[in-house]
């Protein structure tokens, strides 16, 4: 989602006459397009802006910029715009204050914004000749216990369906031949009486289009018709990426994930029986607050069982906004630590046997 808000933000400025440089050591602004999801990814940030040196012009964007807001110039004086994920489309603006007017000194925010307009997804700037990312919905109000997203990227918007299909069809015309539809919630889109399914449809029927696939679905949204496009759908990769979080029932309820271990176990056999041999991946979360060793255990159970092609696991990341940040937390982080490398093994080892099968196979 990020990449593709890159995208949009270049393409902005581009349009409003500024150049992105080659390096930033060339550049007179830089912004930084962030990300809050887990602390990590901020402290980088931080230590990022943290290493520019000299007279250039920084500006925090996005997901952090969203959470921090003012506070943003309190923690690092040299940072003089902070504009958040709804706001994008004032930065043309905003750079032309602080460039012209070479304002080192200004403090610039906007974080007040609710909608992007339409426009700013058809500048056409992309940064892959074959490959377009296309945002079909914006925000997402499912409030998973641990997730900063409703709160920066505000409440799930459904973009229209005819202005998705003109920015493919744009990408499609300037040589793109691979899709990639982008959105919190993807399998969540509904626009009158175009839901997702029928949006993949659509997509599948354009020419030109060689490949596509989509990210993120939600287990809570996903059901057998879903899987059948997945299935029928020629251009559609024949790859689900079903993020699970926890194999522990407890957990999955405390996270407000919305079903049960048993209900993603139905959808995954589902999916393997409508999508024969179709990949699947998922994201596991590691270290949950009051996550117990047994509860952890059935992570791991979980991942043995599945089988998911690859799996995207994480410590759990203590984020101040939301709900889980309100139970205490009475994991130590060395176990945290522990648990992580554990059931890293766990899935590397899986995914391995599922490689070298599938090679000899090809054999
Ligand atoms: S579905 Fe849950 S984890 Fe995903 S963006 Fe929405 S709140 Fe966050």
């Amino acid at each position: 989602m990020n990449l593709r808000d890159s995208e949009v933000i270049c393409g902005l400025l581009s349009k409003a006459g500024f150049i992105i440089t080659p390096s930033d050591q060339d550049a007179e602004v830089i912004i930084f397009n962030t990300c809050s999801v887990r602390q990590h990814a901020e402290d980088r940030v931080w230590s990022l802006i943290g290493s520019y040196k000299g007279a250039k012009i920084i500006g925090l964007v996005g997901c952090m910029a969203q959470n921090y807001q003012q506070r943003a110039f309190e923690r690092d004086p040299r940072i003089s715009f902070v504009v958040g994920p709804q706001d994008i489309a004032k930065l043309p603006e905003i750079l032309k204050k602080v460039t012209l007017n070479n304002l080192l000194e200004c403090k610039i925010w906007e974080t007040e914004g609710t909608i992007r307009p339409e426009e700013i997804y058809h500048s056409g700037f992309a940064q892959d000749n074959r490959h377009a990312y296309v945002v079909i919905s914006e925000g997402c109000s499912n409030f998973c216990s641990y997730c900063v997203v409703p709160y920066v990227r505000g409440p799930l918007r459904h973009r229209k369906y005819q202005d998705i299909l003109a920015e493919i069809q744009q990408a499609l015309d300037r040589g793109v031949t691979k899709l990639t539809l982008l959105g919190q919630n993807v399998n969540a889109y509904q626009d009158s009486q175009v839901d997702f399914t029928k949006l993949l449809t659509q997509v599948n029927g354009l020419s030109g289009l060689k490949e596509f696939d989509f990210f993120t679905s939600h287990p809570k949204d996903a059901h057998p018709d879903f899987f059948k496009v997945i299935r029928d759908a020629e251009k559609s990769v024949k790859r689900l990426h079903l993020p699970v979080q926890s194999g522990s029932d407890r957990i999955l309820k405390l996270m407000n994930r919305g079903y049960s271990v048993k209900d993603y176990l139905a959808l995954v056999d589902s999916y393997r029986k409508i999508v024969k041999g179709g990949l699947l991946t998922t994201d596991i979360i590691v270290g949950f607050p009051t996550e117990s060793a047994e509860e952890f255990n059935q992570s791991c159970a979980l991942l043995k069982k599945v089988k998911f092609n690859s799996a995207y696991i994480f410590k759990y990341s203590f984020r101040p906004q939301t709900a889980a940040a309100k139970i205490a937390e009475v994991l130590k982080t060395g176990e945290k630590e522990k648990r992580h490398q554990k059931i890293l093994d766990i899935q590397r080892n899986i995914s391995q046997k599922l490689r070298s099968k599938k090679d000899n196979a090809h054999k």
